[in-house]
């Protein structure tokens, strides 16, 4: 978990070669939609492009189908979900079917005026429709709405570990591998 521009992906995708495991970034997945224009695609469109969350529906049934698939079973790190209580609550459901254990929550924690700074520069270099400055600003709000609370979800559950996701990548890695052991 973090907010928009705190650089989940790219610590996940440093994190999944160092533990060698499978990095499910939801928003990677239905941007890949997008461009297949499936039916998922073309639903989750209207809701990405104003910076709102996909319903919660959608992307339970997404998670449901891909971390059952085979080259899920050694484990996971899942990238920008859950994003709501309905589907942290939908993933024990799912993970308690399925015989799967979440081992921990991470959350990157960062200041907002730079996070929209840093997102608007990657707008500029990506050409991503959803980083510029007023899509940036309501995913930040829609973040601290509804995806914030998960936060205390996940310390109840004594899984959280909060990570300051200041610094430089290779600092922020280790930060995080130093909270997982
Ligand atoms: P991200 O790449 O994680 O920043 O996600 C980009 C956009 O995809 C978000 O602003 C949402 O519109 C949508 N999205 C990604 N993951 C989720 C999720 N777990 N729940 C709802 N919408 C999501």
């Amino acid at each position: 978990m973090g907010p928009p521009g705190v650089g989940k992906g790219t610590q996940a995708d440093r994190i999944k070669k160092k533990l060698n495991i499978i990095h499910l970034s939801t928003g990677n997945i239905l941007r890949g939609e997008i461009e297949t224009e499936s039916d998922v695609g073309l639903k989750a469109k209207t809701f990405m492009n104003k910076g709102k969350l996909v319903p919660d529906e959608v992307l339970l049934d997404i998670i449901r189908y891909r971390i059952s698939r085979p080259d899920c079973q050694y484990g996971y790190l899942l990238d920008g979900f859950p994003r709501t209580l309905p589907q942290a609550e939908g993933l024990n459901v799912i993970m308690n079917d399925i015989d799967h254990e979440l081992d921990a929550a991470i959350s990157l924690t960062a200041d907002e005026n730079e996070l929209v700074r840093r997102l608007v520069l990657r707008g500029k270099e990506s050409g991503r429709s959803d980083d510029n400055p007023e899509v940036v600003r309501k995913r930040q709000q829609v973040y601290w709405q509804q995806t914030a609370p998960l936060i205390d979800y996940y310390k109840k559950e004594g899984l959280l570990k909060e990570v300051n996701g200041l610094g430089t990548i290779p600092e922020i890695t280790k930060r995080i591998m130093e909270a997982l052991v």
